[in-house]
């Protein structure tokens, strides 16, 4: 049984026992049309033994920029309760915009450097959104435990900084990308894809995963692999590459070589249909 709420007055009735004895929540946010990638979470977070598992589904406006899909972003709250409820998800928390960003609502998370690099580059202000937003949603799940997918490696990344920086009591998982059968990355956004769009859009698996490969078989320079990925995309003629970068893991500070653990992220656009994929390479 999954109990689908739309208050933060009704989530806290159903949490707050639990805070109270200390027992863990985990939490999965999200903005909804759920996938498979959506599911790994919040069955890892049932296998992680939290006592609670809430899934948020709230299309957040402020990390859509103007011009952005926020207006056709995919909305299906039926669909998504059935999904939470078949990964056992214990609560969905709806909110509705007004709830979360009441009339006189005047206070952001802005964050340095790390929200400048890759997505944030071309995504102004989206990532003061994305945090700002999660903060909100961490100080009204007050979750021990919360899950979030390696397919947003810089959000990810983000997020854990603001934790860090902002001391909260909350530890992060990120959970590996989950792919549909011929490897494209699962993302509500794939929906947006004409069939031959959703064709093309395999390139950006096929340049990370040959990108990989060189990597494993010794090839240690970034401009190489970078250009090897160009060539990949570039064999789908509607892509329009945003960007390709060869960074370090946490400071996301772009690489001339790699020697250690380094992330290799994409962002292109089909039509109107931006994606991003990454791999993380050895
Ligand atoms: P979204 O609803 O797109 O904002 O995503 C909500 C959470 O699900 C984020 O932490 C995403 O990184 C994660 N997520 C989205 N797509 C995938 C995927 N294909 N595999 C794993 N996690 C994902």
């Amino acid at each position: 049984m999954v109990r689908v709420v739309h208050t933060i007055a009704e989530l806290h009735k159903i949490l707050s026992p639990l805070w109270r004895k200390g027992d863990p929540v985990g939490f999965v946010p999200t903005m909804g049309a759920l996938h498979d990638g959506h599911v790994s979470l919040m069955k890892q977070a049932k296998a992680d033994g939290n006592a609670l598992v809430v899934a948020s589904v709230f299309v957040n406006p402020l990390q859509f920029g103007s011009g952005e899909d926020y207006d056709e972003y995919p909305r299906d709250l039926n669909g998504d309760v059935k999904v939470a409820r078949d990964a056992h998800a214990d609560v969905v928390f709806a909110p509705s915009v007004a709830e979360m960003y009441p009339r006189g609502f005047l206070t952001y998370v802005d964050q340095d450097k790390l929200t400048d690099k890759l997505c944030g580059a071309h995504r102004p202000g989206h990532f003061r959104g994305v945090l700002t937003v999660v903060l909100k949603l961490f100080n009204v799940v007050r979750p021990a435990h919360a899950y979030f997918g390696q397919k947003d490696y810089q959000q990810a990344v983000v997020i854990q900084r603001m934790a860090t920086d902002l001391n909260l009591d909350v530890k992060l998982h990120v959970m590996p990308i989950i792919r549909e059968p011929d490897g494209l990355a699962m993302s509500s956004r794939n929906v947006y894809l004409g069939s031959k769009h959703r064709q093309e859009a395999l390139v950006l698996h096929q340049a990370l995963s040959r990108a990989n490969e060189l990597v494993a078989a010794g090839e240690r320079n970034a401009r190489k692999l970078a250009g090897e990925i160009r060539k990949i995309i570039g064999q789908s003629k509607s892509a329009k590459v945003d960007y390709i970068s060869v960074v370090h893991p946490e400071t996301l500070e772009d690489l001339n070589d790699i020697s250690g653990k380094s992330v290799i992220a994409v962002a292109a656009r089909f039509g109107k249909t931006r994606l991003i994929d990454n791999v993380i390479v050895e």
